[in-house]
Parts: C-alpha cells; structure tokens; sequence
C-alpha cells in the first residue's frame, strides 16, 4: 500500500551519476579511476603527493566539465519530485559532481563538498574553479602558494552541514537512499537516523548495499529506470484530492 507523506530526504550516491558517465567509487576492486582510494582522499595522501591529488581531481574536474557528462534521468526525475511534491524534499548527495543541480534540482546539501569548489586550507575560504589546480598557486586570500586544494571532503575529514542534515532525517516520513554502496559513514547510517524518527525507507540501487537490512523497501535496477518510476508512484499519490 503506498502513503501521503510530507517530508522526503533522499540520500544519492555514485550510483546516480554512473549512467551520466561518471565511474563510481568501488567500480573496479576498491580503486577510483584506477587510484587507491587513501592516495587521492585522504589528508595523509595529500600531505604525501599534493601534486598527485591534484592532479586526479583536475582530470575528473575536466571530465565534468566537458559537454560529455549530462544528467541522467534519474536526476530529473528528483528535479521534477521537488517540483510536483507539496511538502519538503531535500537531497542529500555524496557526490561530488553538480548534475543535481545541473538537473534543476534547488535544495541540495552536497555533504562531500563539490569538485567545481577549491577552498584555502589556511583561511578556509570557498572559491569556484572550473580549471586545474596547482601546487604552485597563489591563494588570493592570503598570498601563500600551496594552499589551495579540492573543496572536497576526504576520508578523516568530517561531512559539511551534518546539523541540518540529521535535523532534516529525524524529522521526516521518507528516506529514500538511491546508488550508494553503504561503505561510507555517516552516510550509511543515515536510515538508522530515519528510521528511529518513524520514516519509511526505500533502497534503489543496482544491487543490495552493504546497509540493505536496515531498508523497509528495496528496488534493484539502475537509477535511470527505477527513480522515474518511482517518483511517479509518490506524485500520483501526493497529488490525488
Ligand atoms: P560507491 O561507488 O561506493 O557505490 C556506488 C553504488 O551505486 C553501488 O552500490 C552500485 O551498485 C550502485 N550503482 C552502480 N551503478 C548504478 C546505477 N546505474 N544505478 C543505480 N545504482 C548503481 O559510491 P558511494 O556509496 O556514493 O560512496 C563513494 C564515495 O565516492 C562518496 O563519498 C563520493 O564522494 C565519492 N564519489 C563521487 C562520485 C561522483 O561525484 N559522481 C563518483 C565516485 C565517487
């Protein structure tokens, strides 16, 4: 039986990018376009190669960027729950690219940080680039060379806007988790949070996550076919007088 509900928090993950064309987390054994992830995400890795990281984000920043990736209609179907949907729906997106926004999707926390970001490690000023980063610019905040790096949150580091993220889980009736892994915390916990606060939970993933168990609904299939439909089945109901 499906219900009304009136507040929605959907968690995505490297799924919902995947047929846009962008390679998720864990696609081949545990490395992210070919790089251990502790190389290219984590503060030591940075500490150790700067020029490294740097330079992997720049590839998948170019890559971004190109007119090769688009959103997919997994993203447009969540523009279009925002749109149609009378009560609250937030995004809450691990991903690092801007295809939810790029979508036409308005309230997104992007709990990660975003690619299209650098920010200044000793002001910790947010500045836009679309272009590479190098280890030998200049920051315009504080004139030092070498520190700016990704606006983006690696492993140790802690997850941007968790207050209202949790504000937002604790108070809603509708958790849906669409292509992610269940590998990374706190996300992964993030239906226990719901759940305790009464909201129903949907898993739509190609396969099983890790967290699985934790779901009161599960939908397998990849995000461009079972997102539009089943926002569809959330309008039709939100929308019957
Ligand atoms: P993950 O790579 O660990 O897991 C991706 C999940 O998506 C898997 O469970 C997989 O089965 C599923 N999936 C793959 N193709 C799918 C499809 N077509 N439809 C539906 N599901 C599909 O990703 P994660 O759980 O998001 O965690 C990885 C971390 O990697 C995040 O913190 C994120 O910042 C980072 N990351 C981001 C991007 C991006 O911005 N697009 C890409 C890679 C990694």
């Amino acid at each position: 039986m499906v219900q009304r509900y009136n507040s929605i928090v959907i968690l995505t993950g490297a799924g919902i990018s995947a047929e846009s064309g962008i390679k998720t987390f864990r696609a081949s054994d545990g490395l992210w376009e070919n790089y251990r992830i502790e190389d290219v995400a984590s503060p030591r890795g940075f500490a150790v190669n700067p020029e490294l990281v740097h330079r992997f984000y720049n590839m998948r920043r170019r890559q971004l960027v190109s007119s090769v990736i688009q959103p997919n209609e997994g993203h447009e179907a969540l523009t279009r729950l925002q749109e149609s949907f009378p009560g609250q729906v937030l995004i809450v997106t691990q991903n690092i690219d801007n295809l939810h926004k790029r979508a036409g999707s308005k309230d997104i926390i992007h709990m990660h940080g975003e690619l299209l970001k650098m920010h200044c490690s000793a002001s910790g000023k947010i500045y836009p680039i679309r272009g590479d980063i190098g280890i030998l610019d200049r920051c315009d905040c504080c004139d030092s060379v070498g520190t700016l790096r990704p606006h983006v949150v690696w492993y140790g580091e802690t997850p941007l806007a968790m207050d209202k993220i949790y504000y937002a889980l604790e108070n809603c009736d509708l958790f849906l988790s669409i292509g992610t892994s269940g590998n990374v915390y706190p996300a992964a916990g993030f239906v226990q949070v719901a759940r305790s606060g009464g909201a129903h939970s949907v898993e739509l993933n190609l396969e099983p996550s890790e967290v699985e168990s934790a779901f009161s609904e599960k939908i397998y299939g990849p995000a461009t076919r079972v997102v539009p439909a089943f926002v569809d089945r959330i309008i039709e109901v939100a929308t019957v007088v």
